[in-house]
């Protein structure tokens, strides 16, 4: 079936790869790998599986999963919020929206907010514990892509102005420019379908990672963790999304979309080039295709 989904649309040439981070913009469009990971740790794997991206805004799903850990279900409904803004990933407007308040972990705003919190205010200590827990949900140690950090850090206006105004409304403690370079760290881990699948599959199998056996976060965290990404995992598109599909997602726009299916498995899906919205087209195509034909929609009673 995985086999199938690849074959179907690998040659589906719709979309455009990336180009507001320089270094994105030289990805090859042609590149498509499909995995599928079970909540045992088995396999299916095709295509280009073991192709290196950066990780992008797919960290804010995991990145939230350790900072509930570290500071519970309240606390990061209160300071970061659980609703979709409507608004793209990296909109200044959605601090307009609720008084200053970010909205939710996966749009910019809110991320930088879940990162500084995850250190307790300390951006040493959040890239520590974001970096050491991501790799936990990988299984193995990830590394941060040099030139992809630094292409984004030389660009990063947007990112250094929402981090001032969380900080304008006392949304964030510490220094807030020293917060985003944490969450543009975060943004270039260097990840393949293959980890992306694996760290779904960790959060599918309720927080322990299911080829190591290390257990990362509780089985209410990942609840949680999901629960969020349904809402908001697929930028402004993710109504559609969750109307089509039916399962909780995250997508990036190096082009890749990890979506769950709780207590079965995950699939990660790399093709670098994205629809309007910045989500994967051929990644969202070949999920569908397998949410159907595996019945994994969550609403669907048979
Ligand atoms: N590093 C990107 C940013 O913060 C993330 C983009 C994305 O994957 O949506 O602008």
């Amino acid at each position: 079936m995985v086999i199938e989904a690849h074959a179907r649309y690998r040659d589906h040439a719709e979309g455009s790869v990336a180009d507001d981070i320089p270094v994105l913009g030289r990805a090859d469009p042609s590149l498509f790998g499909l995995v599928v990971t079970d909540a045992a740790g088995g396999s299916h794997v095709v295509g280009d599986a073991d192709v290196a991206f950066p990780i992008q805004s797919i960290s804010k799903l995991f990145v939230y999963a350790l900072a509930l850990e570290r500071h519970g279900h309240d606390r990061l409904r209160e300071v970061v919020g659980v609703n979709n803004t409507g608004l793209p990933f990296n909109s200044v407007m959605v601090f307009e929206l609720n008084a200053g308040h970010p909205m939710n972990p996966m749009v910019n705003a809110g991320a930088i907010a879940t990162t500084a919190l995850l250190g307790d205010g300390d951006p040493g200590r959040s890239w520590e514990a974001l970096s050491a827990g991501l790799s936990l949900f990988a299984g193995r140690e990830l590394e941060v892509d040099r030139e992809v950090y630094a292409s984004e850090a030389a660009s990063n206006d947007r990112n250094l102005a929402l981090g001032r105004v969380l900080r304008g409304y006392g949304r964030l403690e510490g220094p807030s420019d020293e917060h985003v370079d944490a969450y543009t760290r975060q943004c270039a881990l260097s990840v393949t379908a293959r980890d992306i699948a694996l760290m779904g599959a960790t959060l599918a199998d309720g927080g322990v990672n299911p080829v190591t056996g290390l257990r990362v976060v509780s089985e209410e965290v990942a609840r949680d963790a999901l629960s969020v990404a349904a809402a908001a995992g697929l930028y402004e598109r993710s109504g559609e999304w969750l109307f089509e599909i039916g399962l909780p997602a995250k997508s990036g726009v190096a082009g890749c979309i990890v979506a769950v299916a709780p207590g079965k498995g995950a699939v990660g899906a790399f093709s670098p080039p994205l629809d309007a919205a910045g989500n994967s087209v051929r990644s969202q195509l070949a999920i569908g295709f397998l949410s159907r034909a595996m019945g994994l929609n969550l609403f669907a009673s048979a």
